[in-house]
């Protein structure tokens, strides 16, 4: 028999940020579990952005700690650090989160392909050939064999989201944080977007998005967080939260964006 890990994959404690007096995020607890499927909603800067940020310590929090897997990323409180990762253990945990930004990132120099290859061979010293063949296999999987030549100005919108999906799985990562992934897209190619995104939520892994597509939040998270002003007004399952919310921001909030 497998031994099951029963601790959750990740722990965010009492996370708060600040940038100079600006409270941006307040006293954040949240914990996901291993292959959950948590969605963040929330009116424009409440922190979404921050809080992924923080997760992945692109931007340090303030205060609080994270976890991922048990290990501790960085522990502050006010100004002393009282744990830190060296800058090598950082940059190894951060090859086991997966970030898919809202405008792709792509690297514009590289070919689709290229940019899939890239962190395998940088991060993981892949050879050419190996990560060739995992970003065929990858390519393929987000719908795009036949555009792993072309260059992020050839491809649309969409199919740049998903060149970004596809390299942020040539890591393997146990974590996929994606930030409102759809919102720089035309509407008519949202859709196959997110059918790469609801493939993953089945294949078992850990997502945690950030989206203002509520419909579907509702279908692809077992958890949604809705924030607002820094801090997690209400969480729960969609039916309790989208359907049923107890707070009245969280009402006021859905029935501006449904
Ligand atoms: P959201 O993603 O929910 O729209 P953000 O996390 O991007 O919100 O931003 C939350 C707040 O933090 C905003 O008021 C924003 O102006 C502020 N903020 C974000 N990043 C920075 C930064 N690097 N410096 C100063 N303020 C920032
Ligand atoms: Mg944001």
């Amino acid at each position: 028999m497998n031994t099951v890990k029963a601790s959750p994959l990740l722990e965010i404690r009492a996370v708060s940020k600040s940038f100079g007096a600006d409270v941006v995020l307040d006293d954040i607890d949240l914990t996901v579990g291993r292959g959950e499927v948590v969605a963040i909603i929330g009116p424009s800067g409440s922190g979404k952005s921050t809080l992924l940020r923080a997760i992945n310590h692109l931007h340090p929090p303030t205060s609080g700690f994270v976890l991922l897997d048990d290990e501790l990323i960085g522990f502050r409180r006010g100004n002393r650090v009282l744990h830190r990762l060296s800058p090598s253990e950082l940059l190894r945990q951060r090859t086991r989160i997966g970030f898919v930004f809202q405008d792709f990132n792509l690297f514009p120099h590289l070919s689709a392909a290229e940019n899939v290859m890239e962190a395998p061979i940088s991060a993981l010293h892949r050879s050419r050939d190996e990560a060739a063949a995992q970003a065929k296999e990858l390519l393929g999987r987000v719908g795009l064999t036949d555009r792993a030549d072309a260059y992020p100005r050839q491809l649309s919108g969409g199919q740049q989201q998903r060149v970004a999906i596809a390299r942020a799985l040539a890591l393997d990562p146990e974590l996929i944080l994606f930030d409102e992934p759809t919102s720089a897209l035309d509407p008519e190619l949202v859709d196959e977007v997110l059918q790469v995104i609801i493939e993953l939520a089945r294949t078992g892994r850990t997502l945690l998005i950030v989206t203002h597509e509520i419909s579907f939040a509702r279908r692809v998270a077992d958890t949604v967080v809705f924030m607002d002003g820094g801090r997690i007004i209400e969480s729960g399952t969609p039916a309790a939260v989208l359907d049923n919310p107890d707070n009245r921001r969280t009402r006021d909030f859905l029935s501006r964006v449904v």
